[in-house]
């Protein structure tokens, strides 16, 4: 398959020929009709025209031998720049010295801009395992010291209550420090995802039996569609914390009677499609974008409890997969997420 450039070259060659054996011919016309037709007229026409096509070859010979050692000056120049070499112009007035001086400029402000970005990358990282763990020692015992405190004897009602709200609003701290600090480690890449081919059915098993207790309660019947042999290119903790936040928001805005959930893998050619399909409150569809952002909530589920990062994060780790997800939903009737990673 010829480039737009050769056929661009073969098209201005067939001209220039072209017109160059159009203009010689009525040259020689024009020179053997004036002369009569004498010989050694046209001897000298055809010796004369000769000369110039050799003169001509020479010449374009000549400009393509320059212009490529030109492009291997500016590909030496680049390569040196790449790896920090000494400049190869020194420092003249020249074209080519100063595109060097250029080029080299450009390659050391990146590689300062490199430079920075991962000295900032390792002190959010720095940052982000301290508050991770500097957190997590006190509020494991203020979990264990109000569990405590609700159990002891003689307390009021009231108290108890208390003491158990204490509990369930650290553990949900506890939740919410943890979500944003997975978020921040994904948004800077500092988690290392391993993406290998592995069966989706895995992953969707350990996802469900997370949310399995939560449905039980609401009445909700969970059921899978895979054949153990569906593959997708995916990390499987990852993928299934991504899938968890997915089944919990389907248990979650469930209606309260009657629901079920159905998730269904298939691989088509390019990806794997897991479908989660609710019965539950359904997303209007100037949302179904919106709901994707960090902390976005629907006006319509202000009364469920939640803070509006798992479908963010669930982005944020499948797209770090090379994969994506999508909704499609009807209000009222119910929702359904559609997570694709790569199949192969
Ligand atoms: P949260 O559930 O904590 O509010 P999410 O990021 O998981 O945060 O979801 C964002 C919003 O998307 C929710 O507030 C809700 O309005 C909507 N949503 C997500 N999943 C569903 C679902 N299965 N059915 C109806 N609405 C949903």
């Amino acid at each position: 398959m010829r480039t737009n450039h050769e056929r661009r070259r073969a098209f201005l060659y067939t001209v220039y020929g072209g017109a160059f054996a159009l203009l010689t011919a009525v040259y020689i016309g024009i020179v053997t009709y004036v002369t009569e037709f004498d010989t050694a007229t046209g001897w000298a026409s055809a010796l004369f025209v000769l000369s110039m096509l050799i003169l001509g070859g020479a010449l374009a010979w000549t400009v393509k031998a320059e212009t490529s050692v030109t492009a291997e000056m500016l590909n030496e120049i680049v390569d040196r720049a790449i790896s920090g070499q000494p400049r190869q112009t020194g420092y003249t007035e020249s074209v080519v010295s100063s595109l060097e001086h250029k080029v080299t400029r450009y390659f050391e402000m990146s590689s300062t801009h490199k430079q920075k970005l991962d000295a900032e990358k390792s002190s959010i990282k720095a940052l982000i395992s301290d508050i991770s763990h500097q957190t997590k020692t006190p509020l494991s015992n203020i979990i264990l010291y109000s569990g405590l405190l609700e159990e002891t004897p003689g307390l009021s009602t009231e108290a108890r209550q208390h003491a158990a709200s204490i509990r369930d609003q650290s553990a949900k701290l506890g939740w919410l420090i943890q979500s944003l600090v997975n978020m921040s480690r994904l948004e800077n890449g500092i988690i290392a995802i391993r993406d290998d081919l592995h069966p989706v059915i895995g992953t969707i098993t350990k996802a469900v039996s997370q949310v399995y207790a939560g449905a039980e309660q609401k009445g909700i019947d969970v059921r899978i569609h895979c054949d153990p042999g569906t593959m997708a290119r995916h990390d499987p903790k990852w993928t299934a914390e991504a899938l968890v936040n997915l089944l919990e928001n389907a248990v979650k805005y469930s209606k309260p009677t009657g629901g079920r959930i159905d998730i269904t893998a298939r691989a088509n050619e390019m990806f794997t499609r897991i479908d989660i399909a609710d019965t539950g409150i359904g997303i209007a569809e100037s949302e179904w974008n919106d709901i994707f952002k960090r902390f976005y909530r629907s006006k319509e589920t202000s009364q469920y409890e939640g803070v509006g990062i798992g479908l963010y994060l669930s982005r944020e780790i499948l797209t770090a997969q090379g994969g994506y997800v999508k909704v499609s939903s009807t209000p009222g009737v119910g929702s359904v997420f559609s997570v694709f990673l790569p199949a192969i």
